[in-house]
């Protein structure tokens, strides 16, 4: 038995077929936000999804259900997002439409909340019981874990501290009001700006990543991110004191450069208390950019109260 997992971005959006074991079957990613009529969205991704079901050999609609991640604040017991920052969705019916479409049960969450059960199933914080996990793509959020199931707010904005303010003087101004925000500075689309603006061209995080190899005005725009990342999860990890920060999405990638990485480990010394530290572990995700879709596809079993991974077989 399988499940799907749709992961919408700010610059992508991915699909998973994962299996009961954490295999994933197939993967997809679908360049561009969804943008339209959400029917129109979700029959184009049905027949993505069943493409790649038929391609893997597996039956189609999924017999395990799915799951929808989105880059938003999202009400997981109605499926309806209230807000989100670059996709454009804005007060809408996410699960009816994807139930229609692809003709199983849907379950809609945040997708930080959606990666952080990949890797707290199937990879880099397998074993820990209360895990930080970062979704760090465009926007940034973060999916907290603690006793392993997903913490959640009543407001459904838990884990949205790209919104806790890292610049204490004027920052640039954030699409959610406020100046200095993490997200504004750290974020994906703050990386590919300042990219831009020192290149004279559109770049991606990643192109900014390659040129920073020997151009060092990229690679302080590297190091200050990492470094404003790592001041803005401070607090956090202050508060809950996990065993495991997992970094994952897209710009997670950039902390394979040595050079931002030593940036994050170097403010992680410099604003973590001892105690805080020495039980901690920090590392990238087991799945990279493709966590919110696996994770996604995993949801139908959490919110179920399954535990997935334990003692599976793959059938
Ligand atoms: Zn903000």
């Amino acid at each position: 038995m399988y499940s799907a997992g749709i992961d919408f971005g700010g610059s992508s959006t991915k699909l998973a077929l994962v299996g009961r074991d954490g295999r994933v079957h197939a993967f997809r990613r679908v360049a561009g936000a969804p943008g339209g009529d959400l029917d129109r969205v979700f029959a184009a991704l049905r027949e993505a999804l069943a493409a790649m079901a038929a391609e893997a050999l597996l039956e189609f609609p999924p017999p395990g259900g799915a799951g929808v991640g989105v880059a938003g604040i999202v009400d997981v017991a109605s499926g309806r997002v209230e807000t989100t920052g670059a996709l454009g969705m804005e007060e809408c019916d996410l699960r009816g439409p994807a139930e229609r479409a692809l003709g199983c049960r849907v379950a809609v969450e945040s997708d930080s909340n959606a990666g952080a059960l990949a890797d707290l199933y199937f990879g880099a914080a397998r074993g820990a019981d209360d895990v930080i996990y970062v979704s760090w793509g465009t926007g940034i959020g973060a999916g907290l874990v603690v006793g392993r199931r997903l913490l959640r707010g009543r407001g459904q904005a838990i884990g949205e501290i790209g919104h806790s303010r890292v610049v204490l003087e004027d920052g640039p101004r954030c699409y959610c009001g406020c100046r200095g925000c993490l997200e504004a500075e750290a974020g994906g689309a703050a990386i590919a700006a300042r990219g831009a603006a020192v290149l004279g061209r559109e770049v991606t995080v990643l192109d900014v990543a390659r040129a920073a190899e020997d151009n060092p005005a990229c690679l302080a725009i590297l190091e200050e991110a990492a470094a404003c990342l790592a001041r803005g999860l401070s607090p956090a990890i202050v508060l809950l004191n996990p065993q495991a920060v997992v970094l994952g999405g897209g710009v997670s990638r950039v902390l394979e450069r040595p050079e931002a990485r030593r940036a994050i480990d170097h403010h992680r010394e410099q604003s973590l208390p001892l105690f805080a530290r020495r039980t901690l572990t920090v590392s990238l995700s087991a799945f990279g950019d493709r966590a919110g879709a696996v994770g996604a596809a995993l949801l139908p079993r959490h919110l179920g109260g399954e535990e997935p991974g334990h003692g599976e077989r793959e059938d």
